[in-house]
């Protein structure tokens, strides 16, 4: 069903309006169209108000379609036998889930990954929804934060009024509005022959023993050579409509110091004072260091690496650094224009809002990176959300699957303190149990998920569709 709407909806309005449905979804792009979709087909009466086509925008969408992919037309590989992303991609299917049954129908081929004719799948999610009996879609920008179940799916350009409205309820600097993303790096592709664990001065946190960091050390010339390729490396451009993204001096491009001069990243994130090598005794010349990313221990970030580097080029640069020479990385750096909380410290494990447990959060703003991963915290928030309404429980999917593993890490295993947005990766699953050869892991991950999901769907009482 579609209405039309074209004033801004203060929460008084929002009170009437959504009297006769059971919940209301903000925002109508991946997540929360895959939200809308899986409440609905359970029964569960939606509204879903989308601000584009109600006279307003974002800087990125182009159309007032649903689920419009703003940029790349790919949901990545679909290989669910080696690839985090295909994994998710077939748990997706098994959840009935609407994004992934309208890119499978549209599919251009694109070898291993699922790339999709972007109008025609955009054009397929709008029409399911418009024509589903139980959803209420209306073409309205929503300014505060309702005092109903509702599920806020706004993305990564929430509009200004309502981003202010999360800030106000969730405090001080718990709503980033930009990401300043440095590389994370698979603990186990990093050469401990070369690299070692220690805190500067051998001061680490309190539970520590002192280790904290794991050091790459780099001797003058691999210094040298580095600061220049960092300056000579290929540069992801801003988008003309983030020309005012700020570099905070606490999160500027390691590109941008290097430029400053040849000792500026020495006296700065590449200071090696206080960090003598064991295999030395002494200081290396500068040095890299990596900090425990997730609970898990499985992934490590390079500390105030964020930068603007392509990624093919942060690839090739981070691995000339001793120690990193084999790195795998889970995630690569990047700036960005990107609206979302800081959900580990604000979300309990069910993707409600400690403060004010009648919202929830789904899709980009809950700090999860990508087409894929925002629809499939929008599956997951709408599953919590409807075994609520219905006073059911909803066990959470394990995290040795895919959506587990993302579930898991945004509501609590990521790092608070650092917290960054993330694709779906091999890194954020418990690791596996016995020693596996290198090019057997992947398929082990994906095995071993695929099995906790059959168990997790026969006790969760979900058939897969047929
Ligand atoms: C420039 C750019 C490029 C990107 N490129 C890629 C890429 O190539 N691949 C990839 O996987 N991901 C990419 N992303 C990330 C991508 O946006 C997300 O992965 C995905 O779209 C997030 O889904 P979502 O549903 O959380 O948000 P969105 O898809 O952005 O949907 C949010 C919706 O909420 C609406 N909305 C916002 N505020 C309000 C309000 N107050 N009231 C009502 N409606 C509102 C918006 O109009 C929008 O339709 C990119 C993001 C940006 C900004």
């Amino acid at each position: 069903m579609r209405q039309s709407s074209h004033a801004p909806v203060d929460c008084f309005a929002l009170l009437e309006m959504t009297a006769g449905f059971d919940i209301h979804i903000i925002g109508g792009g991946l997540a929360g169209s895959e939200a809308a979709w899986q409440l609905a087909e359970a029964g569960v009466r939606v509204r879903l108000s989308e601000m584009r086509g109600g006279g307003d925008s974002t800087p990125a969408h182009e159309t007032d379609r649903l689920a419009e992919m703003v940029c790349s037309n790919s949901f990545r590989s679909d290989d669910a036998e080696h690839n985090a992303v295909g994994l998710l991609h077939q748990e997706m299917r098994s959840l009935n889930s609407l994004i992934i049954r309208a890119g499978d129908k549209h599919r251009v081929p694109a070898g291993s990954a699922l790339a999709v004719d972007r109008e025609a799948f955009a054009a397929e999610v709008t029409r399911a929804i418009e024509q589903h009996s139980s959803i209420t879609l209306v073409r309205e920008r929503v300014d505060s934060l309702p005092d109903h179940p509702t599920i806020i799916a706004t993305g990564p350009l929430t509009g200004s009024k309502l981003a202010e409205s999360i800030a106000a309820e969730t405090g001080e600097g718990a709503l980033a509005f930009f990401d300043a993303i440095a590389p994370i790096v698979h603990r186990d592709s990093i050469d401990m022959d070369v690299a070692w664990m220690a805190a500067r001065w051998d001061r680490g946190s309190n539970e520590g023993d002192g280790k904290d960091y794991i050091n790459c050390p780099l001797d003058k010339p691999q210094y040298e050579d580095f600061v220049a390729a960092l300056i000579d490396g290929e540069k992801m451009p801003f988008k003309e409509w983030e020309a005012d993204t700020p570099y905070f001096e606490g999160c500027m491009p390691i590109e941008v110091m290097a430029e400053r001069g040849p000792e500026t990243l020495r006296f700065g994130p590449m200071k090696p004072t206080g960090l003598d090598n064991p295999r030395t005794g002494r200081w290396p010349y500068a040095v890299v260091q990596l900090r425990q990313d997730n609970a898990l221990g499985t992934l490590w970030n390079m500390v105030g690496f964020q930068t603007k580097l392509k990624h093919g080029e942060q690839v090739r640069i981070f691995r000339t650094i001793p120690g990193l020479q084999n790195a795998e990385f889970a995630r690569l750096g990047g700036i960005h224009r990107n609206s979302f909380i800081n959900s580990p410290r604000l979300l309990d494990g069910e993707l409600r809002l400690k403060s004010k447990p009648n919202i929830r959060f789904a899709g980009q703003i809950t700090g999860c990176e990508g087409y894929v991963e925002s629809a499939a915290v929008g599956i997951m928030a709408a599953r919590f959300a409807r075994a609520e309404l219905r006073d059911e429980t909803f066990p959470p999917p394990p995290p040795e699957t895919a959506l587990g593993a993302l579930l898991a890490h945004i509501t609590g295993g990521a790092d608070a303190e650092t917290y960054q947005p993330m694709n779906v990766n091999f890194g954020l699953m418990p690791p596996l149990s016995g020693r596996l050869k290198r090019e057997d892991r992947k398929k082990g991950y994906t095995d071993r998920a695929r099995a906790a999901l059959a168990e997790w769907l026969a006790q969760a009482k979900i058939r897969e569709p047929a």
